[in-house]
Parts: C-alpha cells; sequence; structure tokens
C-alpha cells in the first residue's frame, strides 16, 4: 500500500459517520480516544453476521453454528497474528481493557498475591488500571505503590527503579500511552526492569493499539490488554493477552456454560485457557466486527497510520501552541494521538459546549484519570484526541473554533 494513499480516497470516506450529505455533515471528530468511529466495513461485518451467518457457537451440530463457530475462533488467530501473540490460547475475549484489568486483579491477583505483596502501578493510569487494585488492598492487604509522574509528564524513571527495590513488588500494571495527556511510557524498558525484579507484568494498551503496532512477544509482558472500540471496532469486544503459562496458573473469572469440561453436583473441572475466561455465550458479533476492524487497519498499514498521525501530531502541535493563553499539557518525551490542554479563563467544558457548535467534538473532564490531573493541579483539561480519519482541517478548526471561545470569554 503507498504511504500517501494515493491510489485510494482518504479514509475519511470509509466511515459513513462523516458522509458530506448525512446528519454529521463537516464534524470534526476529536475524541477517538474515548471511541473510534467505524468503517463501514466493521458495520456490513456486523450487519452481515446477522443477516446471513448468526448462530450460538461452540455448542451447535448444524452448519450455521458451526460457521458461526469457525468466524468467531477464526478472529481469535487473527488477534493472536496482529499483536504476535504465541499462540492463540493466549487471546481471552472480554468486554473491554476494563473487564480485562478487573480479570487479572480479580483471578492471578486473588490466587497469588498475599498480605504484605505489592502491585506497582503509575501515576499516568486510567481508572480501569488503579480502582482493581485498591479493592486488593482494601481487601487482601496487598501494598499499592505508585511510580511517580515526572516534571516533562513522563514516568518517573528514578521511582519506578526505586519502588522494585525491595523485592516485594509482585505484580506491575502500567499504561503503554496515557489516555489524559498522550505520553508514551517506555514500556519495553519498564516492563524489562519490573520481570527483572520478579514481578508479572501488565499493559494497559487501550491507547496505544489504535496508533501503532504492538507485539508482545518482543515487549515480554504476562498480559495486555486493549478495547475494540478503539481500534474502529464494535463495543463490547476487547481482548485480555496473557502468556500462557501465566494464564494456566489462573483460577476462571465468571463461571457457567461454555467454559467447563465436566459439571457435577460435587465437583466441577473448568477448560483450558482461553475458554476457562469466557464464560457464557460472548459477544460473538462483536468479535466479528473486531475481526473487520483488524482488516481494516491493516488494508491501511501501519506504515501510512504512523506516518500520517506523526503529521497530524506535528500540525495540531504547531497551531495550538499559537493560541496565546492555551497551555498543552506535557507528554514525557514523546506524544501520541492526544492532546490535552486547558485555556485560561475558559472552564474545559465551557470550552466542549462552544466547540461543539463550531461542529467540532472533543472530551472535557477528567478523561477518567482524576489523580493525573491533581498531579497537575487540575480537575479537568479540553482534550483532543485522533484517529486516522482526522485531517489537518480538524486541527485548524480545532484552533479557530478555542479562539472563537476566547473571545467570547475575554
Ligand atoms: N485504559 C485506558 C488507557 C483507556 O483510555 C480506557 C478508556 O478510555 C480504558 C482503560 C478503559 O477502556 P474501556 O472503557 O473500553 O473498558
Amino acid at each position: 500500500m503507498s504511504l500517501t494513499l494515493s491510489n485510494r480516497p482518504h479514509p475519511k470516506a470509509d466511515f459513513p459517520i462523516f458522509d458530506p450529505a448525512g446528519p454529521n455533515a463537516g464534524i470534526a471528530y476529536l475524541d477517538s480516544g474515548a471511541s473510534a468511529q467505524k468503517p463501514k466495513s466493521v458495520i456490513e461485518a456486523v450487519s452481515a453476521f446477522y443477516a446471513t451467518g448468526y448462530a450460538n457457537i461452540h455448542r451447535g451440530v448444524y452448519k450455521l453454528s458451526a460457521n458461526a463457530t469457525d468466524a468467531y475462533e477464526g478472529v481469535r488467530a487473527q488477534v493472536a497474528r496482529f499483536i504476535n501473540a504465541a499462540s492463540d490460547q493466549e487471546i481471552i475475549f472480554v468486554r473491554g481493557a476494563t473487564e480485562g484489568l478487573n480479570l487479572i486483579a480479580a483471578t492471578w491477583g486473588r490466587a497469588h498475591l498475599k498480605a504484605g505483596d505489592a502491585v506497582l502501578i503509575s501515576a499516568l493510569e486510567h481508572h480501569a488500571n488503579i480502582i482493581p487494585w485498591q479493592i486488593l488492598r482494601d481487601q487482601m492487604g496487598v501494598e499499592l505503590r505508585i511510580a511517580g509522574l515526572a516534571a516533562d509528564g513522563g514516568i518517573d524513571r528514578a521511582d519506578f527503579t526505586a519502588k522494585l527495590a525491595d523485592g516485594k513488588v509482585k505484580l506491575a500494571s502500567f499504561t503503554h500511552i496515557a489516555n489524559a495527556t498522550g505520553a508514551v511510557l517506555p514500556v519495553a524498558d519498564l516492563i524489562a526492569e519490573a520481570k527483572a525484579a520478579g514481578a508479572i507484568v501488565s499493559v494497559d494498551g487501550c491507547q496505544a493499539v489504535p496508533h501503532r503496532p504492538v507485539d508482545v512477544q518482543a515487549l515480554g509482558c504476562d498480559f495486555y490488554t486493549f478495547s475494540g472500540h478503539k481500534i474502529y471496532g464494535p463495543t463490547g469486544i476487547g481482548i485480555l493477552y496473557g502468556r500462557l503459562p501465566v494464564l494456566e496458573t489462573m483460577p476462571p473469572y465468571q463461571t457457567g456454560g461454555d467454559m467447563v469440561a465436566t459439571v457435577r453436583f460435587e465437583a466441577t473441572e473448568f477448560l483450558d485457557p482461553p475458554q476457562r475466561f469466557e464464560a457464557g455465550t460472548p459477544d460473538i458479533a462483536g468479535v466479528i466486527g473486531l475481526g473487520a476492524a483488524i482488516d481494516y487497519i491493516q488494508s491501511l498499514g501501519w506504515a501510512w497510520i504512523e506516518a500520517h498521525e506523526k503529521s497530524l501530531l506535528a500540525h495540531g502541535t504547531a497551531v495550538l501552541s499559537k493560541i496565546p493563553g492555551l497551555t498543552l499539557l506535557p507528554a514525557g518525551s514523546e506524544r501520541s494521538g492526544i492532546f490535552s490542554f486547558t485555556v485560561e479563563g475558559v472552564h474545559p467544558h465551557d470550552l466542549g459546549t462552544i466547540l461543539d457548535h463550531h461542529n467540532v467534538a472533543i472530551r472535557a473532564g477528567s478523561h477518567c484519570a482524576q489523580p493525573l490531573l491533581n498531579e497537575f493541579g487540575l480537575t479537568a483539561t479540553a482534550r483532543a484526541s485522533l484517529g486516522l480519519y482526522n485531517e489537518t482541517e480538524d486541527l485548524d478548526r480545532l484552533a479557530e473554533a478555542v479562539m472563537a471561545a476566547q473571545r467570547m470569554f475575554a
């Protein structure tokens, strides 16, 4: 695929929500960090599955069910290839990153941690990678340690190292890219360091997988989780990758149908991973849509996506930096996909509302990362986040709308 994609229309044309003749004509959608829009191919794959291919999986002896099972398991293999897992068995379908992180805490955490052990997270986490560990702290007496924020908006590496030093950290769980600022953490180094200190390592990949190729074997983490809806797939489906030898040590998360080998009133024998962690009828159509989303990303290719988003980041940084009174939250040594900012004299919520009047969609608030915003002495920011369909014009419109808001509040 050509880097300029000169042989096809801009990807924006693949997304029905941006139809210039539709109800959202002209929208500058800058909230992909919260959830990404869906290409036609994903919408059609879900619709076609319900229209012509639908049946429950794993149970039917008839063709329709066998085909649905093949399609569902085919996406598992596709996801394994997408993130370079060593085996399909390492891919667990969950509702999203939130469920993936809760699953790790509730199964690995409860089976392997004891009072006095420590869990290490960072100051840059989404609430979904804070609260599950707080619950273990409060219920099991596990210590929760936080690697601090560096002055440049990255992770404080020295603090991370210091918090691993006594060997009590049994699990380290940190984000790949901070959703509230776009800071890219040096995850490969952090993983290596935490592993060397004897910890199991979990990475929250929610904000990374939409923007860059991820190779879980090269990273060397034990868990990696992300949400399908942020990579142009449906809501309600996500991935928890777990290294098989680690998954094999874990008890089930939920129980019921589809995860058992035998059930007697006296005892139940569970299936091996991944089925052990997929109780009940899953979001089959969501899985089909996720497969189509991965196909879509791969049809554009990472080279184009990364080059395109890099130029958007540079453009956005340039236009936003020129606005007096606008402060961009720092994002360490590398920023990805997200501009989080405040504007002097305009509350982020007012800004979001005014921008909406200019047909510019951003997010305002704490971005489910209250502790991180507190570190910056803030309770809310405005956040513009990128998807592969954005164009530099969307960022120009953002800058113009911010300046219009400033004039209103002057
Ligand atoms: N982790 C990060 C870094 C996120 O950005 C998000 C969503 O914004 C989540 C976790 C939770 O994802 P979900 O709500 O899809 O479960």
